[in-house]
């Protein structure tokens, strides 16, 4: 903001030099991509303006299934960072640091993770196409489930890895970098002791949850929360009608309260599910993308509130 105002003086004020001095302010913050929004947001809390930053698959986005953009491939190339998740969530971004010539740095968020594993047709879209198989007869191939920001032991993984890549691409800004890194993985720790908390108000029985995609695995393991979604209910595959059938026996069986469709994707299989089971639909889920600024998860802290604050009173069954 400073910096802006001071371009908005005369020129007079600045004879011959405001130009100049306004290019080589800009081009002194390097710049940062990130492949999808939740690490997008992570470069801003711990960088801030230090950097430009460019997010390739935004708000809302499904990014497993993101078509990158040739001005995408143009950003990579200047470049200073590039932030991907891996475990091939963002495979495309591997394609395009390739296709681009990109040969600088590339910090993989979920390096040192050991990852959960989950049948790969049973991920809400499967990556490769070698694994969406829907041949019952041979036992599901395993594959790494990439979600791991779903749990925040693993977020807080997440915010050291960016932190540590932004120190060394901007040496001159570590000292800050590391600051905002140590304060913002203190938030995150008291947030994800908060989210225990919660969850364990639930009586245990309860803590069941139906969404479209499989993208809690981890979020289930870290907090004790048991997540069903119909198998290979996907934006690419339409799940089987057996596989709706069985869930749909489960949700009554069981006395499931809480569904949730997702942010992205499409909502039309599990509001039909729902509609069979006799079930409300009790809202979304913020599960592979944050929301707009505006909306009611813009950042990863937000997403765990807005997250946790609809799903406790859908298990515990208080009226919609
Ligand atoms: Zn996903």
């Amino acid at each position: 903001m400073r910096r802006r105002s001071l371009l908005a003086l005369p020129a007079l004020l600045l004879p011959g030099l405001a130009p100049a001095h306004a290019r080589a302010q800009t081009q002194a913050a390097p710049s940062v991509v990130a492949s999808f929004s939740i690490l997008g947001d992570m470069v801003t809390q711990i960088a801030g303006d230090r950097v430009r930053l460019r997010t390739l698959a935004g708000p809302n986005a499904d990014a497993h299934s993101f078509s990158p953009r040739p001005s995408d491939a143009q950003a990579l190339r200047g470049a200073a960072l590039v932030v991907r998740n891996g475990l091939g969530f963002d495979g495309w971004m591997d394609r395009m640091i390739r296709a681009a010539g990109y040969t600088g740095p590339v910090a993989t968020a979920t390096q040192g993770i050991t990852p959960r594993q989950m049948d790969a047709h049973a991920h809400g879209h499967d990556h490769g196409g070698a694994g969406r198989r829907h041949n019952h007869s041979v036992a599901p191939r395993q594959v790494p489930d990439p979600h791991a920001w779903q749990d925040l032991r693993f977020g807080i993984a997440y915010a050291r890895t960016i932190a540590a890549a932004l120190a060394r691409a901007v040496p001159a800004e570590a000292a800050a970098i590391e600051a905002n890194a140590a304060a913002y993985i203190a938030r995150l720790e008291a947030l994800d002791a908060w989210v225990r908390a919660e969850v364990a108000a639930v009586p245990e029985a309860r803590r069941k949850v139906v969404t479209s995609h499989d993208a809690f695995g981890y979020f289930g393991a870290a907090y004790g929360v048991a997540f069903l979604a119909p198998q290979g209910i996907s934006t690419e595959a339409e799940p089987s009608a057996a596989d709706v059938a069985r869930l749909i026996r489960q949700i009554r069986a069981e006395g499931i309260t809480a569904v949730f469709l997702e942010n992205m994707g499409n909502p039309a299989t599990l509001e039909r599910l729902a509609r069979e089971a006799g079930v409300v639909v009790r809202g979304r889920l913020y599960a592979d993308a944050l929301s707009e600024p505006s909306g009611l998860a813009p950042t990863y802290e937000a997403m765990f509130r807005h997250n946790i604050g609809v799903l406790v009173p859908a298990m515990r069954g208080d009226a919609a």
